[in-house]
């Protein structure tokens, strides 16, 4: 099954002429590439890692946004399996499950991110005879991987890395990552925040106020139950430069 997946995600990567050896940014690649596609981030529970809802004119994923950016990386990448290849209208997911759907959406969500192909390059280019936690932080960082998807692929799927290395990587990624030069963002909730919508949602609001469909207050109303205070309120400073 896991080269079947890898299949699948080299063939989704090269749909989007992106090449397998890339590393890719799932969040904006998800609403650039799939058709009006939305992402709500809100609070689940800790159990439920996301949920997808496709519907004829809107893609809907749901993320856990108490989750770390990697997890929540992977969970946007396994929803978008669904999406694409899966009949089901509505899927809610969570960790730790047997159904043979998730198992799949699973592995193509990890060869989305990281495609065989290109751990193969990346060892190679990057001279690794053997993983230790300095290459996986390094690898993890690149692909913009969460740390565990990296260590259950390395060893359930490659057989690279021991069990008794497994357990010892997992521990103290924040520190561990931060003392080698890295920013713990990869770690920790994407942006930090608990609610927040992205995508056509917002899109079609603005569109539909300059279009005089709805008014200012309805607009306001419509990103506020977005989560988007910031748009409403005006809240973002522009990077000056
Ligand atoms: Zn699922």
């Amino acid at each position: 099954m896991y080269l079947e997946m890898n299949e699948l995600a080299c063939a989704c990567r090269r749909q989007w002429k992106i090449d397998v050896n890339e590393s890719i940014d799932i969040f904006s690649l998800a609403i650039n590439k799939i058709k009006n596609m939305t992402i709500v981030f809100k609070v689940m529970d800790d159990d439920i890692s996301g949920a997808c809802l496709k519907l004829e004119n809107e893609n809907i994923i749901f993320v856990n946004s108490r989750h770390s950016k990697g997890r929540q990386a992977f969970t946007i990448a396994h929803e978008l399996y669904h999406l694409k290849y899966d009949d089901n209208k509505f899927n809610i997911c969570g960790i730790e499950s047997d159904d043979e759907i998730e198992k799949k959406a699973d592995l193509f969500a990890s060869c989305l991110l990281m495609p065989h192909g290109a751990i193969e390059t990346y060892k190679l280019n990057n001279d690794i005879q053997s993983w230790d936690l300095d290459s996986i932080i390094d690898a993890e960082q690149y692909f913009q991987i969460s740390h565990q998807a990296l260590l259950l692929r390395l060893r359930f799927f490659l057989n690279e890395i021991t069990y008794e290395q497994y357990m010892a990587f997992k521990e103290d990624i924040i520190r561990n990552a931060s003392i080698r030069g890295y920013d713990s963002s990869l770690y920790t909730p994407y942006l930090n925040m608990e609610y927040l919508t992205i995508g056509n949602y917002i899109k079609l609001t603005e569109k539909a106020f300059e279009e005089d469909l709805i008014s200012q207050g309805k607009k306001e109303e419509l990103l506020l139950d977005a989560f988007r205070e910031d748009i409403v309120y005006n809240l973002n400073e522009d990077e000056s430069f």
